[in-house]
């Protein structure tokens, strides 16, 4: 399957430095910053720099270095935002997982009990 990026989505914009962010931590090939929209005492996301829509496209195309890099990022969100009661990580792709931004990012949600994985659909 052939992926597809749209550079002009808000994340994109967000590491061209065209709009801000509340940023978390910043590596390599990584950037991690808070939702504008928080969903729990903790909602931090994030993102590689490289032009990924989704995780099966991030999987399939980023290499070792940006792969390695990214989960590294998520540890050190884990460690820096204090989330040792726990936390849930989501990863939302295209339209059955209802991703609203294009742009592959992990949410980091803590602070509170979280509630059941997902609602009885
Ligand atoms: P998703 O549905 O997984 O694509 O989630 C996208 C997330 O990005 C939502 O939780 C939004 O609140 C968040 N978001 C959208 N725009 C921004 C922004 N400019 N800065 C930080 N978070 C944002």
């Amino acid at each position: 399957m052939p992926f597809d990026y749209d550079p002009e989505n808000i994340f994109a914009k967000i590491l061209r430095g065209e709009i801000p962010c509340d940023k978390v931590h910043e590596t390599e090939h990584s950037l991690a910053f808070r939702d504008i929209r928080p969903q729990a005492p903790v909602h931090a996301l994030v993102i590689p720099k490289g032009p990924y829509a989704t995780l099966d496209h991030f999987c399939e195309e980023a290499t070792d270095a940006e792969i390695v890099d990214f989960w590294r990022c998520v540890g050190q969100v884990c460690r820096s935002e204090g989330v040792e009661d726990g936390f849930r990580a989501i990863m939302n792709a295209r339209k059955n997982g209802v991703q609203e931004v294009p742009h592959l990012h992990v949410h980091i949600l803590g602070g509170r009990p979280m509630g059941r994985m997902l609602d009885p659909a």
